[in-house]
């Protein structure tokens, strides 16, 4: 009897319903981009949220049923993913940056980060790496709870929380000393308190953590190393015996150094690096995050006439300092500081990576499998491949022989939904 009670309880919690299908469709591009090379006449077919089979069309053993589409004169590829953002961020021209920590309620600046979160999604970046809230606490891991949970749209998201700064080094500065400002990010030195702050940041939700080895702190304003060697190491065993990897904001060769030898994962700018740090971070397996569209973005702020002027020696030294990364070998990835210049605009980068000397198969790689594979995201993502989830973006036109048509992407597939499609 008990036994019967038992079997009739759980079939009124559980009533048994018909298995639902997952929707099927077949995408045939004039081209397709696999994450590593360009296939003409290529199919994927989706499965649910998931590719299922990509390969020549007419291979593709999928239902009658599905639904097709046609996609003429269309390269399709893997949805893109940003390295470097900030959805909590502006851009400067518009509001400065200490006026956004210090003069902007973190009311705006969420609300403002959700239509940057749309407007990431659909430029073709489904997935975003967000290193630092600047200023607004943890609002960025409810951002992507918001996502994950359907609320608003946006890319999955990889947040750093807050970021550790040394103490001293990071603004807003500038006030007399009974004056106490909110921070753009964490402050945390030494043994006891670095191993406390990355734990807590971590307890809060961060995927992983963001560090500024350096920072402009120097007698004149100038970049200058922050922390020391061993608290960057001790910030990096910290977070890895959390399985999480740290991150570091770093423009000087030094600050670089040290953060290659501490082990961190990503060097975020690098605009200083030289031939020298450049070959050691290879080495030791680290990847450069270039960040070109930003210093592009904040010298024209700052008044140069891009095309009409001669180049200003910040944007001079930095071609010649991603030269030398290129002819270093260093693996490059894709991410540009979005929020310094406009959310939406993420393909600004892989124009300037072009522009700077990349080949635009090798900005492509970058975008797609390279990021997700440095990003820890490579079993899942930034490859069209059977088993891998269904991220895809169409683009009119051939962005391995014209990297402009990234910009405005017709279709946007994100987890097996379309998110984008023209009218
Ligand atoms: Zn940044």
């Amino acid at each position: 009897m008990k036994y019967l009670i038992a079997v009739f309880v759980l079939l009124w919690c559980f009533p048994q319903k018909p298995a639902l299908q997952p929707a099927q469709t077949l995408l045939h591009p004039q081209w397709l981009f696999d994450g590593e090379q360009v296939h003409e006449n290529w199919s994927v077919w989706i499965s649910g949220n998931t590719i299922k089979q990509v390969g020549p069309r007419n291979t593709l053993a999928a239902p009658v049923d599905a639904r097709s589409i046609e996609l003429p004169g269309y390269t399709l590829l893997p949805g893109m993913i940003e390295g470097h953002a900030h959805l909590l961020l502006h851009p400067y021209n518009e509001t400065s940056w200490d006026d956004q920590v210090l003069k902007t309620s973190i009311a705006e600046r969420v609300i403002r980060a959700g239509v940057h979160a749309e407007k990431q999604l659909m430029a073709g970046f489904t997935t975003v790496r967000d290193l630092g809230s600047e200023g607004a606490g943890y609002a960025d891991i409810g951002i992507k709870a918001a996502i994950q949970k359907g609320v608003i749209p946006g890319p999955r998201l990889l947040v750093a929380g807050k970021a550790i700064v040394a103490t001293g080094s990071y603004g807003p500065k500038g006030f007399a000393e009974h004056v106490t400002v909110p921070l753009g990010a964490e402050e945390a030195d030494g043994v006891d308190n670095l191993v406390r702050v990355v734990r807590d940041q971590i307890g809060h939700g961060a995927d992983l953590i963001k560090v500024y080895a350096d920072y402009r702190w120097g007698p004149k304003g100038e970049a200058r190393p922050s922390f020391s060697e061993a608290e960057l190491r001790l910030i990096v065993e910290t977070a890895a015996s959390s399985g999480r990897v740290v991150v570091a904001h770093a423009v000087t060769p030094e600050a670089m150094r040290r953060a290659t030898l501490a082990g961190i994962s990503t060097i975020e700018h690098g605009d200083l690096g030289d031939a020298a740090v450049f070959a050691l971070m290879r080495e030791k397996g680290v990847a450069l995050c270039p960040t070109l569209a930003a210093g592009d973005a904040i010298s024209q702020y700052n008044g140069w006439r891009k095309g009409v002027d001669p180049d200003p020696e910040r944007i001079k030294a930095k071609k010649e300092s991603f030269a030398a990364a290129l002819k270093s070998g260093v693996t490059i990835v894709a991410g540009g500081d979005v929020g310094v210049f406009s959310h939406g605009e993420n393909a600004r980068e892989l124009e300037l990576m072009v522009e700077y000397g990349m080949s635009p198969l090798e900005v492509l790689k970058s975008v797609t499998t390279v990021n997700a594979r440095v990003f820890g995201l490579g079993e899942q993502l930034g490859a069209l491949k059977a088993g891998y989830l269904a991220d895809l973006v169409a683009v009119k036109g051939r962005p391995d022989q014209d990297i402009r048509v990234l910009r405005h992407p017709d279709w946007v597939i994100k987890d097996g939904k379309t998110y984008k499609q023209p009218d």
